[in-house]
């Protein structure tokens, strides 16, 4: 189960929606059974990584959700499909994201204590959420 959070611009109007949560993506489930199966959810250079990780190790688990990134430079607001492998309980890899705007590092945030952001238009610290607009989905 995900939720969709709507953020919009104070100064220039601009709306946009981030989901967070597990969803239609695959929920944590042995990398054997999710490589077998003929489904391709990730980018194709995400699952080369993934059929390399497994042919180097066994028994992996991956687990894969929509998270929401902030640019640490820039403050704009991302949300990507996270893609973590485990090994015995210990993150083995993780995606990483960069920011469109400055190539800066993303990092993940905290959507809850988070009240305002860049607005990714008018590149003000306007970027409110808009709690009437929570949405859940699965
Ligand atoms: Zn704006
Ligand atoms: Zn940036």
């Amino acid at each position: 189960m995900g939720r969709a959070y709507t953020y919009r611009c104070d100064r220039c109007g601009f709306e946009d929606r981030f989901n967070e949560g597990h969803g239609f993506l695959i929920h944590p489930q042995p990398l054997d059974s999710y490589l077998k199966s003929r489904e391709k959810l990730f980018h194709y250079q995400t699952h080369r990584v993934l059929k390399e990780l497994a042919r180097e190790h066994r028994n992996l688990f991956v687990d894969a959700g929509f998270k929401i990134y902030k640019c640490s430079h820039c403050g704009v607001l991302y949300d990507k499909v996270d893609v973590t492998v485990y090994n015995d309980g210990k993150v083995l890899h993780r995606s990483e994201f960069r920011c469109t705007h400055c190539r800066s590092r993303l990092k993940l945030t905290n959507i809850h204590r988070l009240k305002k952001a860049v607005c990714p238009v008018c590149k003000k610290n306007t970027f409110r959420i808009d709690q009437r607009k929570m949405v859940l989905w699965d």
